[in-house]
């Protein structure tokens, strides 16, 4: 680590005590600037970088709601509101227990980055709350929603502060958090992305992040000539992102040998195929059942308990071609990264943020492997929620076909200015860099021409 790095990290931890994630993430981004603040003493001495890891504003809320049995409950609530240097804040919200401040500013910090990346002109939020749906009644999902908004409308505007869904955040919920959105606001906006088709959301929106990393490992394979066609994938989680990047995986002719949840995964020699993979939308977004079930009726499969003592998971030690992590944070090791390599794996491409420890990127890179990091690969699901921001402004719908090939052209963009901004800056084939340095540039400048604020 460099000596600058070093102090920056310092301040950083220093100022944001017990955030390991959010750690975790600047860190990744400051060594990836280092080059660029030597070529450009003009973001050192406007402090830039200090000013980019601060949020514009943080909103913390109590979240009170009613259960079935009619106990009182009280969850906490979060928006961070991080940078709006290129457009107004845009980024999910998360309900899960493990949600809490650390986490929603490591998530809020790339989101600033991706949405740069992105080509489209929105700024970098995140919120979200400790509430667990799992298990939840619909009727509690909804009590919990509505109290989480009567809060949250007041900061949030279409041309303000846009959220979207996220782990545990869904069709369902963002209907809930929309519906009373507009009970309070008395207007019909485009106040949340992820909305019902038949009531502002866009064609491809719940495909967008899982189509948009398949579609980002598909243009890494092309620098080496080479297509999905007939590639081994591994692919973790069965929520949103996993769905649909076994669905596009499907599509170019790839074979998905794996899904998981937090309970554990299951592994399929004969692979996932079409019928399988509505058996798992069906059990996962209707009956919210557990990816066990999947081995109960294919025989074809196994299920393997996670095991949280272990300092790896067997998900990631299969021979394969191709990893999608696709579940959360920090889910490959560095161990994992040593057994996907091992493995023959030589894609990786994040549908998840930030799912690779540090020590596990490095391995990665040391490998030379085509890594795509999550805020690259995984920046189609904002893309089309920019995408759903621009039909509701011009209060019009595209078709599918027409959503899909703008997602799968700003997917190339993406790829091609990573793969520019690395070899730009001295580091041909590193995405890493090429990620982190393009995102920064565009929201360095813009911070730049509007003064210190
Ligand atoms: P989701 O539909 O809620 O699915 C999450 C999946 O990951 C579930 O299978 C869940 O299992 C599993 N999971 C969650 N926490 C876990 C943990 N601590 N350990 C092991 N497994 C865990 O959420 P999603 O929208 O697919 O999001 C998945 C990832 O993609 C997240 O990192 C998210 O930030 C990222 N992402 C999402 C979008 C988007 O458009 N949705 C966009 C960009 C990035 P259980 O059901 O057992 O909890």
């Amino acid at each position: 680590m460099s000596a600058f790095v070093a102090e920056f990290m310092s301040q950083v931890k220093a100022k944001n005590p017990a955030e390991p994630e959010f750690h975790q993430a600047v860190q990744e981004v400051v060594e990836s600037l280092a080059l660029v603040l030597e070529r450009h003493p003009e973001y050192r001495k406007a402090k830039i970088l200090e000013r980019i890891v601060e949020p514009e504003r943080v909103i913390l809320f109590r979240v009170p709601w009613v259960d079935d049995q009619g106990e009182v409950q009280v969850n906490k609530g979060f928006r961070i509101e991080m940078n709006s240097a290129i457009g107004p804040y845009k980024g999910g919200l998360r309900f899960h227990p493990s949600v809490n401040l650390g986490i929603l500013k490591f998530l809020a910090f790339e989101q600033v980055f991706k949405n740069s990346l992105t080509t489209l002109p929105m700024g970098g939020g995140k919120g979200g709350s400790d509430f667990d749906p799992k298990g939840k009644s619909d009727m509690e999902v909804m009590r919990f929603c509505q109290s989480f908004m009567t809060e949250l409308f007041r900061h949030i505007g279409p041309d303000t502060d846009v959220p979207a869904g996220d782990i545990g955040v869904g069709g369902r919920e963002i209907g809930f958090l929309f519906g009373q959105y507009k009970r309070l606001r008395n207007e019909f906006t485009g106040v949340l992305t992820g909305k019902g088709i038949n009531w502002g959301g866009s064609l491809i929106r719940p495909e967008a992040t899982g189509y948009g990393a398949v579609y980002f490992a598909a243009e890494m394979l092309g620098t080496r000539s080479q297509t999905l066609e007939g590639k081994k994938c591994l692919v973790s989680g069965s929520g949103n992102v996993a769905q649909f990047t076994v669905e596009k995986i499907l599509d170019l002719g790839g074979k998905v040998l794996t899904l998981s949840d937090s309970a554990g995964y299951i592994y399929d020699e004969e692979g996932i195929d079409r019928k399988k993979l509505a058996y798992v939308m069906e059990l996962k977004n209707i009956r919210r059942g557990r990816i066990k079930e999947y081995a109960d009726k294919f025989k074809s499969a196994v299920y393997k308990p996670l095991d949280s003592k272990t300092d790896h998971n067997p998900l990631w030690d299969h021979k394969a071609d191709c990893a999608f992590p696709s579940a959360t944070q920090n889910e490959i090791s560095e161990k994992d990264a040593k057994n996907l390599v091992k493995n023959g794996v030589y894609v990786v491409s994040e549908g998840a943020n930030m799912p690779t420890v540090p020590a596990g990127v490095n391995v990665f890179l040391d490998a030379k492997i085509l890594y795509g990091p999550g805020k690259a690969a995984n920046a189609g699901g904002v893309s089309t929620s920019g995408l759903e921001m621009s039909q509701n402004s011009m209060r019009l719908s595209w078709s599918r076909e027409e959503v899909d090939q703008r997602l799968h052209g700003i997917m190339k963009a993406i790829h091609k200015s990573c793969v520019d901004a690395s070899q730009r800056f001295g580091t041909p084939g590193n995405y890493v860099n090429g990620a982190n340095i393009a995102g920064f540039l565009k929201v360095a400048d813009a911070m730049m021409d509007q003064g210190v604020v």
